[in-house]
């Protein structure tokens, strides 16, 4: 398999919308499976065929895929195996046995708007024009809590103020803007506001609705001349807007402009409006200046990547949720596999999950270090003068730029010694190509450096030490 492409917005959309389609492991290996095919196969055929096929169960040494009738089975199995067998390989480091059944009444995990919590109603307005009972709209997922969500340093500042937010909308930090990069739980701190707010007050009509959607609906109404509609919907009967991936309206102008007036509406009448992106509004390019300011009006939080207490605590919470006790190597291993982030994370106990069904064994180190293959030599492929230098610099609480410096305290010489053995060593790099990243040094002062590295570690111990816990951080 070649290497896989850059991701796109449309990936991205992808991702979402598997994450929030089913709960149900063997659904998750299977969208994982459909991606990897997507990314490495081009037909179209398959494509639009992968959307009907089943993964009905892993175990035994097999997996079983079904589909609706006789005809495509054969066809699939005829033409198709060798693909899914590379595939399933290639993800779960299995060599299965595929078995395609033909179930007649399929049912297949369906789009995330339909399968998850039904878009209620709208909200009857009584006669003294109060709303009767107040209804949680958009396609929520149930699971998306504040109960099940793990606090840690990375997202506690977001996560105090979400709740801050959610105890009493309106009146503090509105709006609310979560600015953080993918798979770090913006979709699920916003939801959970929304669920809050739902269970504390009955009467409250919020909308959870995605900038995609938000703009699909307005052109809708645009064309069907229905403004009247859309903005009753979203300004007059909305109590809370929560609206997910901002930047998806960037350069869409028409959408932007009445999210704006939406949006000032809204926090004009201390109704509470949170925003979730994946860059502070500052950085979102294509917003006019006045459109960044309001949206910074209020709170911007960020969440970053967790640490390696969160990433275990989060790997034992879903172990839990699953019904797998998760022995605490394991959860150490996996979680200093995957640093990146919450949704990568989670994807990699489910592969280890799956593994172990697959063969009928308990999770063990080994084991999750069978199944998770892949992700090992990515992340061993992965690594960069870059990440040395940041871990090194963590690792002796200095910065980056004094890696780089021309600063001879020994506070800085050592770890800058260090730092280029170790990339010297894993990504074999020349002395002056060494010089180049390193501030601009000659060659001849770069291999002083390494041989003083060299020398300092035969002789002191502890550096030793220390060389091996930077080399755990930047390959597992
Ligand atoms: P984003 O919207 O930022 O791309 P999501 O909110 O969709 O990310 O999170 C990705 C997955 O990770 C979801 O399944 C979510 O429940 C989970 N997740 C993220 N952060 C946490 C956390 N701190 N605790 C528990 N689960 C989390
Ligand atoms: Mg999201």
């Amino acid at each position: 398999m070649g290497p896989p492409r850059q991701r796109d917005a449309s990936d991205e959309s992808q991702q979402e919308r598997y994450q929030s389609m089913s709960e149900r492991r063997e659904d998750q290996i299977w969208q994982m499976v459909v991606t990897s095919i997507q990314e490495h196969e081009k037909s179209q055929q398959l494509n639009v065929w992968l959307g009907r096929i089943r993964l009905a169960e892993i175990g035994d040494s097999k997996i079983v895929l079904e589909v609706a009738n006789q005809f495509f089975r054969d066809h699939l199995d005829n033409h198709y195996y060798d693909i899914f067998y590379k595939h399933f390989k290639e993800i779960l480091n299995l060599t299965p046995h595929l078995i395609f059944r033909v179930n007649p009444e399929l049912k297949l995990p369906v789009e995330p708007e339909a399968e998850l919590l039904p878009p209620p109603e709208p909200p009857q307005v009584a006669k003294s024009g109060k709303r009767a009972t107040g209804v949680l709209l958009g396609a929520v997922n149930p699971r998306h809590t504040f109960e099940n969500f793990v606090e840690g340093k990375s997202n506690q500042f977001a996560y105090n103020a979400c709740r801050a937010c959610a105890e009493k909308p309106g009146e503090r930090y509105n709006p609310l803007f979560i600015a953080a990069g993918s798979g770090l739980g913006k979709t699920h701190l916003l939801t959970a506001i929304g669920h809050f707010i739902h269970e504390q007050d009955t009467s409250a009509t919020i909308s959870v609705v995605t900038a995609e959607k938000f703009t699909n609906e307005f052109i809708a109404q645009v064309r069907t001349h229905n403004m009247e509609e859309f903005r009753r919907k979203y300004r007059e009967q909305c109590d809370v807007l929560l609206v997910d991936d901002i930047q998806f309206l960037a350069g869409k102008t028409g959408t932007l402009e009445e999210f704006f007036h939406t949006f000032n509406s809204l926090t004009a009448a201390s109704k509470l409006v949170v925003l979730t992106s994946d860059k502070p509004p500052a950085e979102i390019g294509a917003f006019e200046e006045r459109i960044r300011t309001r949206f910074a009006h209020g709170l911007i939080v960020d969440i970053s990547p967790p640490e390696l207490e969160t990433r275990i605590a989060i790997l034992e919470n879903m172990a839990q949720r699953e019904g797998v006790h998760l022995d605490s190597k394991v959860s150490t291993f996996i979680a200093s596999c995957v640093r990146s982030n919450v949704r990568e994370l989670e994807g990699a106990l489910t592969r280890v999950l799956a593994y172990a069904s697959f063969h009928g064994v308990e999770v063990s180190e080994d084991l999750a270090r069978k199944a998770l293959q892949s992700i090992l030599r990515e992340a061993e492929e992965k690594v960069t003068v870059e990440k040395i230098q940041d871990c090194v610099a963590r690792y002796f609480g200095i910065k980056v730029a004094d890696l780089c410096s021309q600063c001879r305290k020994r506070k800085y010489t050592e770890p800058r010694r260090m730092a280029m053995l170790l990339c010297r060593k894993h990504l074999g790099l020349s002395y002056p190509e060494l010089g180049a990243k390193f501030g601009g040094k000659d060659h001849s002062t770069v291999i002083h450096a390494c041989d003083k590295a060299l020398e300092d570690l035969e002789q002191d111990e502890d550096l030793r030490n220390a060389l091996l816990a930077i080399e755990r951080e930047f390959i597992p």
